[in-house]
């Protein structure tokens, strides 16, 4: 597997990183949905949530840790924002490498269109 995450993740395609450590790379979304879109991607290639691993439990609180301190940094953290992790066909995961949106900036809709 290789997707443009682990491209943009390697330097190899560029983006607008925000942070990145040794375990996740952070930047901003290319079409964003809100004022403030950022993605934190695991520098390990994990397709889906379906594929996290005991071994990955770390990891994934530092993930969610990552996108508290990007809040913070971006100045939504008071104002608030909305964490979204999709995946697979229903959840709508467009790229197969995990990340978490983070989106904040002004007031977030409905949490799911209800039909
Ligand atoms: P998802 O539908 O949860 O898989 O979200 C994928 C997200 O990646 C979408 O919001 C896209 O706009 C975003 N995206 C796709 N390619 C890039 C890229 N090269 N740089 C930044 N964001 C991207």
């Amino acid at each position: 597997m290789s997707t443009i995450f682990s491209k943009i993740i390697r330097g190899e395609v560029p983006a607008d990183i925000v942070y990145q450590d040794d375990r996740v790379t952070c930047f901003r979304d290319i079409n964003p949905a809100a004022p403030v879109h950022l993605l934190i991607v695991p520098n390990k290639e994990i397709a889906t949530v379906n594929d996290l691993g005991e071994q990955d439990e770390r990891l994934a609180g530092h993930m969610l840790l990552v996108a508290k301190e990007l809040a913070e940094r971006e100045g939504i953290a008071q104002s608030g924002y909305r964490l979204i992790i999709n995946c697979n066909r229903d959840g709508g995961q467009e790229v197969h490498h995990l990340h978490v949106h983070l989106l904040g900036g002004h007031r977030m809709g409905p949490m799911v269109l209800r039909r």
